[in-house]
């Protein structure tokens, strides 16, 4: 075991402080990584704040973690000392059942285990990426194109796979449009993801101040729920909604979007349930469906067209002492698009 510096929640009210998490001693197949980025998802707050449950305190979030090799285990093949890579939202699973076998370790039917507050499978909770140095089994590692800057890639390992995976399981391509709710974190890699796809994208918000920005990414259309004709106008148009916001919204009206045979496909993880109208998706042959993340295999091939296509998240850089303003302004919506947290403060 070491001890090593870490950005740590001791309760649902209590800030973001600097402390310290213990690393397992890497085994045979570990990779130790130096975090040089941190990338500052909306479930980072979710959890912390107990939006979902009451997690183990201390906590220590983070699940889009860039940096170098420090160190590797003597039987690591993918990965060497000094190579670039990143680690996104799971560290483990059972790696035999069929759905890990299928490569969908997110869905791993003995449950993955999350980057944080998850139980590993030597019974420790693991601890996230505001941290100085992680330990992960080198399957759950992604090599990192050379072309993507390093603070770049981190809103890739979430952000990016979670909209990736469902615009690619649901067919986003040319001749299908695609709305993408919420344009945050998730929801501007929608947009961009969706657009290098070659589907004709809209991008749906609750105001217009991002209508710009949502062009820029490669949207066709910008509507904005504030203003009463949307859900009229769009009625029965969509092949595909990717739903990214964090809060409850009302799904008689967003599921009437979709055409016939079309499909809501829910990321946004908001508390409690939400009510879903069965007449309104029965009235177009309409799919309610969700996605979760991406799989290793999908995420390194998500990292790879990103590369090859230039596509890369808006970020804006935070300092370790600025993750609780970074959390508020989250909050309020205050972010253009995924704040990333400089960590390099914590290096030895
Ligand atoms: P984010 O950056 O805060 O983006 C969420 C967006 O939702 C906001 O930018 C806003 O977009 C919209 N929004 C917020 N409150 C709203 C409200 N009351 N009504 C309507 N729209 C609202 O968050 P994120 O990091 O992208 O994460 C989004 C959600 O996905 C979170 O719940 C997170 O936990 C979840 N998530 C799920 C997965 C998965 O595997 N399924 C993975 C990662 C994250 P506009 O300003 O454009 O309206
Ligand atoms: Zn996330
Ligand atoms: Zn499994």
């Amino acid at each position: 075991m070491s001890t090593v510096a870490a950005y740590v929640v001791r309760s649902r009210t209590a800030p973001v402080t600097l402390g310290t998490v213990e690393r397992r001693e890497p085994g045979p197949k570990d990779v130790v990584i130096a975090i040089a980025w941190s990338g500052i998802c909306h479930t980072d707050i979710h959890m912390s704040r107990a939006d979902w449950g009451e997690p183990p305190y201390p906590l220590t979030v983070g699940h889009e973690i860039v940096g170098t090799v420090s160190e590797v285990g003597p039987e690591v093949t993918r990965h060497r000392v000094g190579d670039r890579v990143g680690v996104g939202c799971m560290v483990n699973s059972c790696r035999e059942c069929v759905t890990c076998v299928a490569g969908f370790e997110q869905y791993c039917q003995r449950g993955p285990v999350n980057t944080y507050n998850s139980v590993d499978r030597d019974g420790s909770v693991t601890q996230g990426g505001y941290s100085s140095h992680i330990v992960v089994d080198e399957h759950f590692v992604l090599r990192v194109p050379d072309t993507i800057p390093l603070p770049q890639v981190a809103p890739l390992l979430c952000a990016g796979i979670t909209t990736y995976s469902p615009l690619r399981r649901w067919g986003a391509g040319p001749g299908k449009k695609v709305a993408v709710v919420g344009v945050g974190g998730l929801g501007h890699m929608g947009v961009k993801i969706g657009h290098a796809l070659g589907a004709e994208v809209t991008a749906i918000s609750q105001g217009t101040s991002k209508r710009d920005d949502a062009l820029k990414f490669g949207a066709v259309e910008f509507r904005a729920t504030s203003d009463p004709t949307t859900f009229d106008d769009l009625e029965n148009t969509f092949d595909l909604v990717v739903n990214t916001v964090s809060a409850q919204i009302d799904m008689s009206q967003y599921l009437r979007l979709l055409s016939l045979d079309g499909t809501f496909v829910n990321v946004g993880a908001p508390p409690g349930a939400i009510p879903i109208p069965l007449f309104t998706l029965m009235a177009g042959r309409r799919s309610f469906a969700s996605s979760s993340v991406g799989g290793i295999a999908e995420t390194q091939e998500m990292l790879d067209y990103c590369a090859e296509h230039g596509i890369t998240p808006e970020v804006e850089i935070v300092q370790p002492s600025e993750i609780n303003e970074a959390w508020e302004r989250l909050l309020k919506g205050d972010v253009r698009y995924r704040f990333v947290i400089d960590m390099s403060s914590l290096a030895p």
